[in-house]
């Protein structure tokens, strides 16, 4: 590592001369300056580390003075002053101005460099300390950036927090390439610190403010920190602004306490791809931003761009994901409703052809015997586009009910009346407890007897003879999930039953079972998909138990007990 710059400040040419040699001597470069004056232009244009001034100096500046003045231009400089005369009261007012060590005259040259390499080695220590604590704060607060805990969207907030906070920022804005905009770079948050009154302490809050807003109040700002932003990400570099004008980092110009406003536009990169700009704003009253505030900002971004481009990748790859799985299931979805429409479409064809037959004389009654057919077919083709559609919305979460309170006693009386009507040789019986006993429930009574109409036709269709069918109805007590409770209606039969495999499997749009007897009873295996979703549109849920093949099923479903002040309401 270099040795220190020092800067020799005495009025004595003699003197002045002789420490300079004595420290160049020692590896140190050196610059022997004849006034306190000389010493504070040259600051103002050249960084050094160490101001070595003698204390009395007539004719010109004193040495605390020269100190003092030195320091208010590089805050960082380790000030030593010579003087013949040491007391404590010249000590106790010279460390209050920033002064570090002393050299007593006359010394010796191995005195000398002593002072001069032991205060050199505190402050470094001191300083080091301070870098360090700031640094351990810093890592630990970016750990909560790339936590997997922290929401993508409160990334750049976050960023934005924690760098205002580490370097006690005025003003900070976060931008972001916008793959929406071209890419162009965008405001995404600005923040100001908070007034300590406005957070009831001293604890200096930021305070985010509304984008739109802000944008539409400071347009030209806004553009200005965009093209620096840019800039900064072009270049790869921090920009440094005092006052508008660009600062080299680390030159005097930075150091200088007069500004109105000084700023930092650091670049958000994360593996060498753009994600951003922070903007660290001072404003004039505040102490200029340090090379150590610069670094730390440097280090947020770093992190911060990583956690930013990171999210903003997950969300890419889960987006394509989602995109292919809904492509996928459009396909599988086209291409079963397409098989679906087929069958009955080439049986109309096929009649509607043969009749056609222009070497063919139809009697009457073939002709009506097929005119039918077609007829049949068509109501069917009728009725597998309805259930087409009603999946598509129970899919696309735009399937309404309508729920009240409702007896649901009556539903289950009226479903029983219209299968006696139309298959009087199926044994049906219903039971359900004493009416006074069964509550209200929360449920659409058109689509509830949808349901069950539905599993009354499938336990008729799936029980090849004498088919008995059970429908009961239970009331189940409240719980966390349902403190209302819940009445569970069932609908037994004593037909093909359901293996263990395929007990889930019925429930999925056009899954039928494939067996003999399956294959012989028409259907599309939309029935108990629909079922399904009304029944989940309810609250509640639908399942099936078997004991096996040929031991009949019994399918059961749900529904929420409706609200006791909806009772009241209709009593
Ligand atoms: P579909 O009856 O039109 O085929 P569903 O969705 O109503 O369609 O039923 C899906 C499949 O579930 C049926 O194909 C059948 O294999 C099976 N299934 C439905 N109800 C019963 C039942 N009561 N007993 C045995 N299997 C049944």
């Amino acid at each position: 590592m270099p040795k220190e710059t020092i800067v020799v400040v005495d009025d004595e040419p003699a003197a002045r001369t002789a420490v300079a040699r004595l420290l160049q001597e020692r590896g140190y470069t050196v610059y022997a300056l004849t006034g306190g004056q000389e010493a504070i232009d040259f600051a103002s244009n050249t960084p050094f580390d160490v101001l070595l001034t003698d204390f009395r100096m007539p004719g010109g500046l004193d040495g605390l003075t020269t100190v003092r003045a030195v320091r208010r231009i590089n805050p960082q400089v380790v000030a030593i002053i010579m003087t013949g005369h040491s007391s404590v009261d010249l000590a106790i007012e010279s460390l209050k101005l920033g002064v570090h060590g002393f050299v007593v005259k006359p010394f010796t040259a191995f005195e000398l460099i002593r002072n001069i390499e032991q205060t050199i080695a505190q402050q470094t220590l001191s300083r080091e300390n301070i870098r360090m604590k700031a640094l351990v704060d810093v890592f630990s607060t970016t750990q909560a950036l790339l936590s997997a805990n922290t929401e993508a969207t409160q990334l750049p907030r976050l960023t934005l927090e924690l760098a205002m906070n580490r370097v006690s920022a005025t003003q900070a804005a976060l931008l972001l390439l916008s793959p929406e905009r071209e890419n162009s770079l965008e405001l995404e948050v600005v923040a100001e610190r908070s007034t300590p009154e406005d957070d009831g302490g001293d604890l200096m809050l930021p305070v985010f403010l509304p984008v739109d807003g802000y944008t539409n109040q400071h347009s030209a700002q806004v553009e200005q920190i965009r093209l620096l932003g840019q800039r900064a990400l072009d270049a790869n570099i921090t920009l440094l602004m005092i006052d508008g004008e660009e600062v080299v980092p680390g030159s005097p110009r930075m150091l200088s306490s007069t500004n109105k406003l000084s700023q930092a536009i650091v670049p958000l990169m994360a593996q060498g791809r753009q994600v951003g700009a922070l903007v660290i704003e001072k404003s004039g009253a505040d102490p200029n931003f340090t090379e150590a505030d610069l670094q730390i900002a440097a280090i947020l971004a770093s992190q911060g761009a990583i956690a930013i481009d990171n999210s903003r990748l997950v969300h890419r790859l889960a987006k394509v994901e989602a995109l292919h799985q809904a492509d996928r299931l459009r396909s599988e979805f086209v291409a079963m409703v397409s098989h679906e429409l087929r069958t009955p479409l080439t049986s109309i064809k096929g009649y509607a052809t043969t009749l056609l037959r222009p070497d063919v004389q139809w009697n009457n009654q073939t002709g009506t015997e097929y005119l039918s057919i077609i007829s049949e077919e068509c109501d069917k083709l009728m009725q597998l586009i309805d259930n087409i559609l009603e999946v598509s919305r129970i899919e696309a979460g735009a399937l309404r009910i309508y729920p009240e309170p409702i007896q649901i006693y009556e539903v289950l009386d009226r479903a029983a009346m219209e299968t006696r009507r139309r298959s009087p040789e199926v044994s049906l019986a219903v039971s359900y407890p004493p009416v006074n006993e069964i509550p209200y429930v929360m449920g659409d009574s058109q689509r509830i007897i949808q349901v069950l109409r539905n599993l009354i036709q499938n336990a008729i269709k799936y029980t090849p003879s004498d088919p008995r069918i059970a429908i009961d109805l239970d009331v189940i007590s409240g719980d966390a999930d349902q403190p209302n409770g819940m009445v569970r209606i069932s609908v037994q039969d004593n037909g093909i039953g359901l293996t263990q495999e395929n007990k889930d499997l019925i429930f999925e749009r056009f899954y039928r079972v494939d067996t003999g007897s399956t294959r012989r009873t028409e259907g599309t295996g939309l029935g108990l998909a629909i079922c399904r979703g009304i029944v989940e549109a309810h609250g509640g849920q639908i399942w099936v138990e078997s004991e096996g093949r040929n031991k009949g099923s019994t399918f059961f479903f749900t529904l929420p007990v409706a609200d006791i002040a909806n009772q009241l309401d209709l009593d």
